[in-house]
C-alpha cells in the first residue's frame, strides 16, 4: 500500500489535546488528499471554538509544573523525543511524502533535519545562563534570569510539515513554554505524529496539543487568548501581517518566518562547477517550494552563455514525478492553485522576452518539469513575487554594483546566495546584500545550529542556534539592595 507504515498508527486521524485524541463534537473533517494520485488519504477534525479553546487551556494548566520542572529533566525528554523521531525516520518520511508529496530522498532528510532542532535544545535547556552585573551603587546586587515566556502557539505551513515544527516546539519546550500548536491543513499528520512520539518520549499533557480546524478561526482565537503569550508563524507575508496586527492589542510577542524571494547572483570568477551544484539545490530543493529558494539568478555576462549549457543539461538529468520513487527528483506541487501561480511565472516570463530553454507547464494534474528560461526581463513577475515551484528563470548583470541593486531590488530579505572564488567579491557582495542569510558558494545554509530568519518583510526573531531559544525567554532583572 502507498504510504503503508510499520508504526501504523503514526497516521493519526484526530487532534491531540490535553494528552487525549479528539474528534470533532460535530463530525466535521478536513480530508487529507496525496498531491501525487490526488486520492484523500486521511482526514482531521474540522474542531470548533470551543474544542480549540480548550487546547488552550491545556497548555495553560499545564505551564506551571512545566515551566518548574529541572532543565536536565525537560532536557532528557525532549532528548528522547529526537531519538524516538530519528527511530521512525523512514516511517515519518512516508508520511511527509504521501500528504506533501515530496520526493522521499528529501523526506528523509527533512525528519534529520527537524530532529536537529529537538536534539540541539535538549542539550541547550541545561544552559539557558542569567547574568550578574557589576553594581552601579554599593551595596546591591544586580542580576537578569531568564524566565519562560508562557503558553505559546505555532502555526506552521505545509512545505516542511515536520521540521517547521520542531523549530518551534524544541526550543520552546527546552525554554519551559507550553504550546498550541496548527499544522497547515494540506499536512497535519507530520505534526500529529511528532504528538505520538512526544507522548512516549514522556511529555507531560497538555505540554504540547496540535490543533486541526479552519485557519482563520483558529488563527483568531490564538491571537484573541489573553493566555497565548507568544505566537510564532512560518507562512506567507500576507498572513504574517494579519496575525501582527491581531497580536497588536495584547501586545503578544511575534517570530515570523515569512516570504522570501531569495537571488542568486552567480559571477564570472565562479567555480562553474559549484555554481551548478548552488543553482540546482537552491532552486529545486523540495520542487522549489521553500522559503528559501532561489527565485531569480542573476548571471554575469562573461559566464552567461557557458553557465545556461550546463545548467540546461543538469535539468535535462533531473527525474520528476511520484515521490515514492526513489529515483525522483521533483515531486508534484502541494495543489492546483500552486501550479497555476508557476504557470502564470512561466508565461509572464516568456510574453517579457524570456525564452524558454527545458521544461514547460504542467504535465498533468500537480507534476510539473524542471523549467528553465533566459533572458528573462529584470521586472518580470518572477522577481518579484515567490513562484514556490520548478521555475528557474535567468537574467544577466554586467558589474558586481549591478548584480547587488538587482538583488536588493524587493521588499523581501531572507536568504541570499552568490558563487563567486573572489574573496574581495564574495565579501562585497556580503556586506552589501540586503538579507538575514548568506550562501556562500551553496545552496544548502539550513541547520539547527544557525540563526534563521530574516529582514525587511521577511519576518521578524530568528529560529535555530541559542537565539532561537532567545525567543521563548523572556528577561527577568533582579535588584537587591541593602547588602
Ligand atoms: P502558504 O502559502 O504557505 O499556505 P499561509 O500563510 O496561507 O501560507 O499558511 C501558513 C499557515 O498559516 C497554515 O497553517 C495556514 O493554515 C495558516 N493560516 C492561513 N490563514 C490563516 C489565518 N487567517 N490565521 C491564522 N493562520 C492562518
Amino acid at each position: 500500500v502507498r504510504g503503508a507504515l510499520a508504526r501504523a498508527d503514526l497516521h493519526r486521524g484526530q487532534a491531540y489535546v490535553d494528552g487525549a485524541w479528539i474528534s470533532a463534537a460535530s463530525g466535521l473533517t478536513i480530508a487529507v488528499d496525496d498531491p501525487f494520485t490526488g486520492a484523500v488519504i486521511g482526514s482531521v477534525p474540522s474542531l470548533a471554538r470551543g474544542e480549540c479553546q480548550a487546547a488552550i487551556d491545556a497548555a495553560e494548566r499545564a505551564f506551571p509544573a512545566w515551566s518548574r520542572e529541572l532543565a536536565r529533566t525537560r532536557g532528557a525528554i525532549l532528548r528522547r523525543w529526537y531519538d524516538l523521531v530519528m527511530a521512525h525516520q523512514e516511517d515519518l518520511a512516508r508520511l511527509i511524502t504521501l500528504e506533501n508529496g515530496k520526493p522521499i530522498r528529501e523526506a528523509r532528510a527533512e525528519v534529520a533535519y527537524g530532529a536537529g532542532f529537538i536534539e540541539f535544545y535538549a542539550e541547550e535547556a541545561g544552559r539557558i545562563f542569567g547574568e550578574t552585573i557589576p553594581a552601579n551603587v554599593p551595596g546591591r546586587r544586580l542580576m537578569v534570569e531568564h524566565e519562560p515566556v508562557g503558553v505559546c502557539a505555532a502555526i506552521t505551513p505545509w512545505n516542511f510539515p515536520l521540521a517547521m515544527l520542531t523549530r518551534k516546539a524544541a526550543p520552546a519546550f527546552a525554554a519551559g513554554c507550553t504550546m498550541v500548536a496548527k499544522p497547515a491543513s494540506q499536512t497535519p499528520l507530520a505534526a500529529l505524529a511528532l504528538a505520538v512520539l512526544a507522548e512516549e518520549a514522556g511529555l507531560p499533557r497538555g505540554v504540547l496539543n496540535v490543533i486541526t480546524g479552519k485557519a482563520s478561526m483558529i488563527g483568531d482565537l490564538l491571537t484573541a487568548s489573553p493566555v497565548v503569550r507568544k505566537i510564532s508563524f512560518t507562512g506567507s507575508t500576507e498572513i504574517g501581517a494579519q496575525l501582527m496586527q491581531a497580536s497588536a492589542a495584547q501586545i503578544k510577542r511575534l517570530s515570523l518566518e515569512l516570504g522570501g524571494n531569495a537571488p542568486l547572483l552567480v559571477f564570472d570568477n565562479a567555480d562553474l562547477d559549484a555554481a551548478l551544484d548552488t543553482a540546482m539545490v537552491a532552486k529545486f530543493r523540495n520542487s522549489g517550494q521553500s522559503c528559501v529558494a532561489a527565485n531569480r539568478i542573476y548571471v554575469q555576462r562573461g559566464i552567461y552563455e557557458t553557465f545556461l549549457i550546463a545548467l540546461t543539461a543538469r535539468i535535462a538529468r533531473m527525474r520528476f514525478g511520484d515521490g515514492f520513487d526513489e529515483a525522483t527528483d521533483i515531486g508534484p506541487l502541494i495543489d492546483l492553485p500552486g501550479v497555476a501561480k508557476v504557470e502564470e511565472h512561466l508565461d509572464e516570463a516568456v510574453a517579457g522576452g524570456g525564452k524558454l530553454l527545458i521544461g514547460g507547464k504542467a504535465a498533468g494534474g500537480r507534476l510539473m518539469p524542471p523549467t528553465l528560461v533566459r533572458d528573462v526581463a529584470a521586472d518580470a513577475l518572477l522577481t518579484r513575487e515567490e513562484t514556490f515551484g520548478p521555475l528557474a528563470g535567468v537574467i544577466p548583470f554586467d558589474t558586481i554594483e549591478q548584480g547587488v541593486a538587482l538583488a536588493n531590488a524587493t521588499p523581501f530579505g531572507l536568504a541570499a546566495y552568490m558563487c563567486s572564488s573572489d574573496p574581495a567579491t564574495i565579501a562585497r557582495v556580503g556586506r552589501d546584500i540586503e538579507s538575514g542569510m548568506v550562501g556562500i558558494n551553496t545552496g544548502l545554509i539550513s541547520t539547527a545550529v544557525v540563526p534563521f530568519g530574516g529582514v525587511k518583510m521577511s519576518g521578524l526573531g530568528r529560529e535555530g542556534s541559542r537565539h532561537g531559544l532567545a525567543e521563548y525567554l523572556n528577561m527577568k532583572y533582579l535588584c537587591h539592595a541593602g547588602l
